[in-house]
């Protein structure tokens, strides 16, 4: 199962203070994740990073190959600077391809949104949500995977002006109850008209912690070091990060 992070700090930090640099980053947890859940053993299927730019903009970067045989972005993600970013590592689930659009994060403008697990009995499973969905965005999803129908219908609330903690676990809620048993870790990251972010993340049968530090806060499936401010996450909750100075707020998914 895929590994995932996201960071919401008062002042920029490099990708690489979170993604590759700590003991335990999301670059060791694609081949050496601690707590694994439900198959796979490691992250080596593709990796993805999306953030929010000094000016506002939304930007991402996505390879359909492990994380640690991409160079150019490891050199990368030391210079690229940022105070909102989400990143993951991909254990394909079988059946679905490898291919960039399947990697997460997906992104849509300054959406930035990923998933960690899956959703039992795909894709007959989410018929009947997916159904909401008009013609072009099924056409026109990412990838033919769980992850890219759920990210859809997070949208397609986010487009109709919900709250984007009300987007996703309403998502969330319903895809359990459609399909029992699914591991539905989401994570999304947004940012108002105003530049400020909202971060959204769910632990569904699934690792999550967080850890709130000087430079913000930072939720990632594995702790990234043994800091002992690391708080894991209950099942069915989601946390909710509003501003770049806010405090995680924990809250049962019912
Ligand atoms: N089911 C999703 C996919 O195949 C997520 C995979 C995972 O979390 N391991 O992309």
């Amino acid at each position: 199962m895929c590994r995932h992070l996201a960071h919401v700090g008062p002042r920029p930090v490099t990708l690489a203070s979170r993604v590759t640099e700590p003991p335990h980053s999301l670059l060791v947890q694609a081949y050496a994740p601690a707590d694994m859940r439900g198959g796979g053993t490691v992250n080596a299927d593709g990796f993805g990073v999306g953030w929010l730019a000094e000016d506002g903009a939304g930007h991402s970067y996505r390879q359909p190959v492990p994380m640690w045989t991409d160079a150019s972005f490891l050199d990368l993600a030391t210079a690229v600077r940022s105070t909102a970013f989400v990143a993951a590592v991909r254990s394909a689930t079988v059946g679905m391809p490898v291919s960039v659009g399947a990697c997460a994060p997906f992104r849509d403008g300054t959406r930035i949104f990923s998933h960690n697990g899956v959703v039992r009995g795909w894709p007959a499973s989410l018929a009947d949500l997916a159904a909401e969905l008009d013609t072009e965005t099924l056409m026109t999803l990412d990838a033919p995977t769980d992850s890219a129908v759920l990210w859809a219908l997070v949208r397609r609330h986010l487009d109709a002006g919900k709250d984007p903690a009300d987007a996703v676990v309403d998502v969330v809620t319903r895809a359990l109850a459609a399909a029992p048993g699914s591991r539905l870790n989401l994570l999304l990251l947004i940012a108002d008209e105003r530049g400020e972010p909202t971060l959204v993340a769910t632990a569904v049968d699934h690792a999550l912690s967080y850890l709130v530090g000087d430079d913000g806060v930072t939720v990632a499936s594995e702790p990234l070091d043994d800091d002992p401010g690391w708080t894991s996450v209950p099942d069915l909750s989601a946390v909710v990060v509003r501003g770049h100075d806010a405090t995680p707020e924990v809250t049962p998914l019912t």
